[in-house]
C-alpha cells in the first residue's frame, strides 16, 4: 500500500487534530487521517520535504506550494532536528506517535509551534494540551 506523506510538523498536526481548517472537506480528510493512523498503527508514513497529502486537501496550496505565512518549513526543519526523523523514510504510525508522546513537553512545543508559527497554537490543538497536563 502506497505510504501517507507527510511534511515533518504534520506528524505533529496529525497527532492532535481538534478539527481546525479551512473547509469541510479539509477537516473530513484530517479526522479519517488522524483515525486511521490510531486505529492502524503499522500504517506507513513518509516524511517528505514540501507539501503532503494533507497540503493537498489544503486551500492554501497553491501551485503546489503553501501559500501561508509563515514558511511551514521553518516548523518542519525543527521537528526533523528535534525528534531525529529522517526525510524521504518511512516509518511505522505507531513509531512516529511513540516517537513525538515519549519527547512531549511544554517548551519543544512552543518552540516548534508558537512564537506565531501556527494559528492553532495552543488552544486549537490536543497535543499541546497534553504536553502541558
Ligand atoms: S497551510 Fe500550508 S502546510 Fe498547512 S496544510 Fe495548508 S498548504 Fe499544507
Amino acid at each position: 500500500m502506497r505510504p501517507i506523506k507527510l511534511r515533518a510538523h504534520h506528524l505533529l498536526c496529525v497527532q492532535g487534530y481538534k478539527g481546525w481548517g479551512l473547509t469541510p472537506e479539509f477537516k473530513e480528510f484530517m479526522f479519517a487521517l488522524s483515525e486511521q493512523l490510531k486505529t492502524q498503527p503499522d500504517s506507513k508514513i513518509e516524511i517528505v520535504d514540501g507539501a503532503d497529502d494533507i497540503c493537498g486537501h489544503c486551500s492554501e496550496l497553491v501551485e503546489g506550494k503553501c501559500a501561508a505565512p509563515p514558511d511551514p518549513g521553518i516548523q518542519d526543519a525543527k521537528v526533523l532536528r528535534h525528534f531525529q526523523f529522517m526525510l524521504n523514510t518511512e516509518y511505522p504510525a505507531k513509531v512516529v506517535a511513540d516517537k513525538i508522546k515519549s519527547t512531549l513537553n511544554p517548551d519543544v512545543f512552543k518552540e516548534i509551534c508558537g512564537g506565531g508559527a501556527c494559528e492553532q497554537y495552543p488552544d486549537n490543538c490536543r497535543i499541546c494540551d497534553e504536553s502541558t497536563t
